[in-house]
């Protein structure tokens, strides 16, 4: 996967680029990481990239001649890419997306700032505009680490060892199981006895119940969009069936005056 950034800031991805599994991922030659710095391309002394918005308004816009420019230049060199821009207003980034990116040969990540950039530039060069969620960041490029980010852990080998993001929350659908490390006893909580066990059937049948009470305590959406395997909706019957258990109990207390609720 060859990754291309074009902004205007390309200080900012230095220690990105050289750090955790991103680097790795460098070294390993599964990605490629290219900063290109948009002012390059800027006519000029001074090299602006930004202009008053026609119309009038506050705020400054990006200009497009620097910006075509520097996507042509970076699709020069690599042709296969898609050119992404980092939108507000572009689809929501999510794990499927991140799944889709993760196919691509290559991807070239504009970061807009100011207002946005000249609307010319989305007709004629943005092949996609993507959303890391509905608020507004400054500029483009905390957006850029995340889509590369997400979707460099999806490469194969990427994670290094038996590390696998196939288990990882929203890979399943659902969020992933509780962790524990070491110490066994922490705040006078200890680690759940199973995951001692050593029994891998056990261990596999808790970490699926975990996932799923966390997916229904946290994100019950999620479990509404997704079909459930029998296990699961066995498990979740088997808590239909506990709960109805609690619920009597409870009528029964109501009963007998004498019980002390
Ligand atoms: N005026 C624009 C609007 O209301 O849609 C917002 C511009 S924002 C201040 C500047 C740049 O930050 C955008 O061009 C985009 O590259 C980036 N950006 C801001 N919020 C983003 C988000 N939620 N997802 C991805 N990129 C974002």
């Amino acid at each position: 996967m060859n990754f291309a950034v074009l902004t205007i800031f390309p200080e900012m991805f230095e220690s990105f680029w050289n750090h955790g599994i991103v680097r790795r991922a460098v070294s390993s030659d599964l990605i490629t990481a290219a900063t290109i710095n948009i002012r390059d391309y800027a006519q000029g002394r001074h090299r602006v990239t930004d202009d008053r918005p026609y119309g009038g308004g506050c705020g400054m816009v990006m200009k497009p001649e620097p910006l075509a420019a520097a996507i042509v230049a970076a699709r020069s060199r690599q042709p296969e890419s898609r050119v992404v821009l980092l939108s507000p207003q572009g689809r929501p980034f999510d794990q499927p997306t991140a799944e889709a990116l993760a196919t691509e040969s290559g991807l070239i990540l504009v970061c807009g700032r100011y207002e946005g950039v000249d609307e010319r530039i989305c007709q004629d060069h943005i092949d996609l505009e993507i959303s890391i969620g509905d608020y507004v960041l400054t500029g483009g490029e905390l957006a850029a680490m995340v889509v590369v980010d997400a979707v460099t852990r999806l490469i194969p080998g990427s994670l290094g060892g038996e590390d696998s993001a196939d288990l990882d929350s929203f890979s399943t659908g659902l969020l992933e199981h509780a962790h524990y490390t070491r110490p066994r006893t922490f705040a006078d909580e200890p680690v759940p006895d199973v995951l001692l066990s050593g029994n891998h059937k056990e261990i596999e049948d808790w970490r699926l119940e975990t996932s799923l009470i966390r997916t229904f305590l946290k994100r019950q959406d999620l479990l509404e969009q997704r079909p459930l395997t029998p296990r699961e909706t066995e498990i979740l019957k088997n808590w239909c069936q506990d709960l109805e258990r609690i619920i009597c109990a409870q009528s029964e207390h109501r009963a007998d005056p004498l019980s002390g609720r």
